[in-house]
């Protein structure tokens, strides 16, 4: 969101500063060399419906390098693979009644068929579930998915959140097969493109530049980082909002303002990635629901993308207080393998190529009920405006939502400043 708002900015005649914390640009679509391969600490995934994105490849003429495929989906339950994902495959999963199975497929159908979300926006996803599927669908199908990403605020997201997640995927088919796009070359293409494009008009980068304060000052905004304090007409801030809380505070603003960014829950991830000499299932993404593991799920990228040798995301998402949260990379990797090799019997230790596990403190918003109530303004402070993925609730947090979302809102400002 950073880069999109600096880039708007830029073209907007602006002379934009970007303060990035990380020695890297890219946040959470940022690169890392794993084992001679460039590719995303998290994985990435883009669908149809990704039309800020598309502009932007335009723009920055990467839009051939955009490919599409067609994918597949697992679901590992209770030791064994099924096929999941399409409707022939909903109506095969016999270990759930014919009943839970239809239940399931017209909660689908309602999901795509929906476009006024406001009434979802205080009912709770998990009690909305349940009405549709059943209780016992609802166990089988959802329930660990939650417990495994979200843990204590399970019973706290809401029903908009979950619909905008599953209509975003349910859309991205082409004659109604599941389709998904990516990046040659992954993220870091537009990351890098954007980010000379920026210099190019005349904006500046900096890295390593934690923002420490944020203070109002007469006709614009001082901002503290390691360069020391400097003054800007206007400031951007888009850093996940409960880390604006300490900046606010040291720039001696308003108790119960900064009350508000202190109070937004996120869950942390820790992803572990593996290369491995074989695929563990022909899917892209497999669901887990398995006691034997902690696990929401795996990625395949190498299903999507050609990558090789073979590739797969684990992520373990949990709050960031939880105690597991404490334990080491080693040990996530080791819980990663057990669950590869328990889908797929025929992986050895030998197949294990090299893992690695990335860290992201605040990789997931909790998006409770009656959320945009509980959202503290865009515009809080003369010349400052604090923005992170939340703001385009209830779609969840994605690449072309953050472009899109900066984007405007860098005309805007560029706008309010001429
Ligand atoms: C596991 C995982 C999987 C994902 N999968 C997908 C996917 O398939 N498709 C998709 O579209 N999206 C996906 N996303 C989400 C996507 O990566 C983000 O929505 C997108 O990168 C949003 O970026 P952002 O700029 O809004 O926020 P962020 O990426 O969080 O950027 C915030 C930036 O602020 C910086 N920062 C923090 N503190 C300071 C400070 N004090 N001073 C200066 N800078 C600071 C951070 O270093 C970071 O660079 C995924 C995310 C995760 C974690």
């Amino acid at each position: 969101m950073g880069l999109a708002i600096a880039y708007q900015l830029a073209l907007e005649g602006c002379r934009p500063v970007l303060l990035e914390a990380d020695d890297r640009l890219g946040g959470m679509a940022a690169s890392f060399d794993f084992a001679g391969v460039a590719i995303e600490r998290y994985y990435h995934f883009h669908c149809l419906s990704d039309t800020a994105f598309f502009q932007l490849l335009e723009e920055l003429n990467l839009q051939h390098l955009l490919r599409w495929k067609q994918t597949a989906m697992g679901f590992f339950l209770d030791g064994r693979l099924y096929p999941w994902g399409s409707a022939s495959s909903v109506l095969k999963l016999r270990r759930l009644p014919l009943l839970s199975r239809v239940r399931y497929l017209l909660h689908a159908a309602r999901c795509l068929s929906l476009s006024d979300w406001r009434h979802l926006d205080g009912i709770r996803a998990t009690e909305w579930l349940n009405t549709w599927l059943g209780r016992q669908g609802y166990e089988v199908l959802w329930a660990k998915l939650f417990a495994y990403k979200f843990y204590q605020y399970t019973d706290s997201l809401s029903a908009a959140w979950i619909w905008s997640r599953i209509r975003r995927i349910g859309r991205s088919r082409r004659w109604l097969k599941e389709t998904l796009g990516y990046l040659e070359g992954g993220s870091e293409r537009w990351i890098g493109a954007i980010e000379s494009r920026i210099r190019e008009l005349g904006g500046e980068i900096r890295l390593s530049s934690p923002v420490h304060a944020i203070e109002h000052s007469d006709q614009g905004a001082r901002i503290t980082s390691p360069q020391g304090s400097e003054h800007f007409d206007a400031v951007i801030s888009t850093v996940p909002l409960p880390l604006v809380a300490p900046m606010l505070r040291r720039g001696g603003h308003d108790p119960a303002l900064i009350e508000a960014y202190e109070a937004q829950q996120s869950v942390a991830c820790a992803c572990v990635v593996l290369q491995t000499k074989q695929p563990i299932t022909a899917n892209f993404w497999t669901n887990v629901n398995d006691s034997r593991f902690a696990i929401p799920g795996i990625i395949e990228m190498s299903n999507l993308q050609p990558i090789s040798p073979h590739i797969t995301y684990v992520p373990f998402y949990m709050p960031a207080d939880h105690p597991d949260y404490s334990r080491t990379n080693e040990a996530f990797i080791a819980d990663s393998i057990a669950c590869l090799k328990a889908i797929n019997p025929e992986l050895n230790d030998r197949d294990i190529l090299a893992s690695q596990c990335s860290r992201y403190r605040y990789a997931q918003p909790v998006c409770g009920t009656h959320f945009l109530d509980s959202l503290p303004p865009l515009n809080p402070i003369a010349n400052v405006w604090i923005a992170d993925t939340t703001v385009y609730y209830p779609e969840d947090r994605g690449i072309s939502e953050s472009v899109g979302f900066g984007r405007d809102l860098a005309r805007q400002v560029a706008a309010g400043l001429q």
